[in-house]
């Protein structure tokens, strides 16, 4: 494959950008893109993505993938096919540090116990999250509050949105009233997204024990691999040759993926970034029996992994933590740190008791497992007094 080093027309660059919400002068030594990925590298919420769960909880193993790691694998995957695929591979790294910056602790079991505590105050979506911290939460410059990114990455850190959220999110909830695309590097980021968890659920799931080879083998894209390293090297070392499978599954999903986007953008032609924007599906995807092996290998991880009742009794513990604090925060704030009570003080000034609600979320949302844990052991501990 050659590699381009223009960026196509469609790009995002800084010439096509909507720009920031406050204005600020150029950056000097860098690009507007890359001044957003090194805000995010410097914000608090991105180093907390170290001590919050992918699958696994933080303190069951330290080889297990963290968001963090998780977020780095995603970049790398988007920054190789935005590359080659000749859009702007800063904004897809920016994209995919970012996109996973509101998850709560404890994965999805901790999202779907905040979305339900918060069910009567405007519900909790993780990926609103994100953008709510890189837009308010984080306090890092005089001039603004949160990260005054650019529209573009902002745009790839919203990848959904319901109708009624995107009716109040102005130029950046644009987009799905009119069901438009985000651009190139958004959509590339997306599905790296799904490549980097897929096959590093994988690895983990395999490292802690909960599934085997002879039951991965069940889904196409594994024992395709599986047969083609076995028949290769024979004597291959267990561990190793999961690492061989695994990386060859990535490639395989990642050459599919350049592949089918090339042949959709060589059909459809688009010549500038709105034109990515109008189509009405996105260009960067997987082609049909590609997709088809996905959902199998979704199945599967659904099934054998996170159904597992090892995780699952984790993710129960994780639900009633989450909501035993949001309770004990809600019903009494003076339980709170001082800076989230004052928070929680103005907010509900503002909106009443749903104002106090998304301040409690907000400090919960911001918690890492062990950190969750803590404060769980120091309201409900007898023993814990301190
Ligand atoms: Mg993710």
């Amino acid at each position: 494959m050659t590699q381009l080093t223009e960026l196509a027309t469609f790009a995002s660059t800084a010439n096509n950008s909507r720009g920031r919400r406050f204005n600020e002068p150029p950056p000097e030594h860098r690009s507007e893109f890359q001044r957003d990925r090194d805000r995010i590298v410097h914000s608090a919420a991105f180093r907390r993505l170290e001590y919050k769960t992918q699958v696994f909880v933080n303190h069951e193993g330290d080889m297990f993938r963290t968001r963090l790691t998780h977020s780095i694998e995603v970049a790398q995957i988007a920054r190789s096919v935005a590359r080659i695929l000749g859009v702007n591979e800063v904004l897809a790294e920016t994209i995919a540090l970012a996109h996973d910056l509101g998850h709560t602790p404890f994965g999805h079991a901790g999202q779907d116990a905040l979305n339900q505590c918060m069910r009567d105050y405007g519900g909790f979506e993780h990926n609103l999250q994100s953008l709510r911290i890189v837009d308010q939460l984080e306090e890092k410059y005089a001039e603004f509050d949160g990260l005054n990114l650019t529209f573009e990455t902002r745009e790839g850190i919203l990848k959904h949105c319901s109708t009624d959220n995107a009716r109040q999110l102005g130029e950046l909830g644009e987009r799905f009233l009119k069901k438009q695309q985000p651009g190139l590097e958004a959509q590339i980021t997306n599905i790296a997204d799904e490549i980097a968890y897929n096959n590093h659920d994988i690895d983990d799931g395999l490292r802690a024990g909960l599934i085997d080879i002879e039951q991965l083998c069940e889904i196409q894209l594994f024992r395709e691999q599986h047969q083609t390293v076995m028949t290769t090297y024979p004597d291959l070392q267990p561990r190793r040759a999961i690492h061989e499978i695994i990386r060859r599954m990535i490639n395989h999903q990642v050459t599919d993926l350049i592949e089918t986007s090339r042949n959709l953008l060589a059909t459809s032609a688009p010549q500038s970034r709105d034109d990515i924007l109008n189509q009405s599906a996105p260009l960067a995807g997987f082609s049909e029996p590609m997709q088809a092996m996905n959902r199998e290998l979704k199945r599967f991880l659904r099934n054998h992994l996170y159904r597992h009742y090892r995780v699952h009794r984790m993710t129960a513990k994780a639900r009633d933590i989450i909501h035993a604090l949001f309770d004990s925060f809600f019903d009494d704030a003076l339980l709170l740190p001082p800076e989230a009570q004052r928070k929680a003080a103005e907010q509900e000034t503002e909106n009443g008791s749903s104002g106090r609600a998304r301040a409690v979320a907000d400090y919960i949302a911001g918690m890492t497992d062990r950190y969750a844990i803590q404060e769980y052991e120091r309201i409900f501990t007898p023993a814990k007094l301190t």
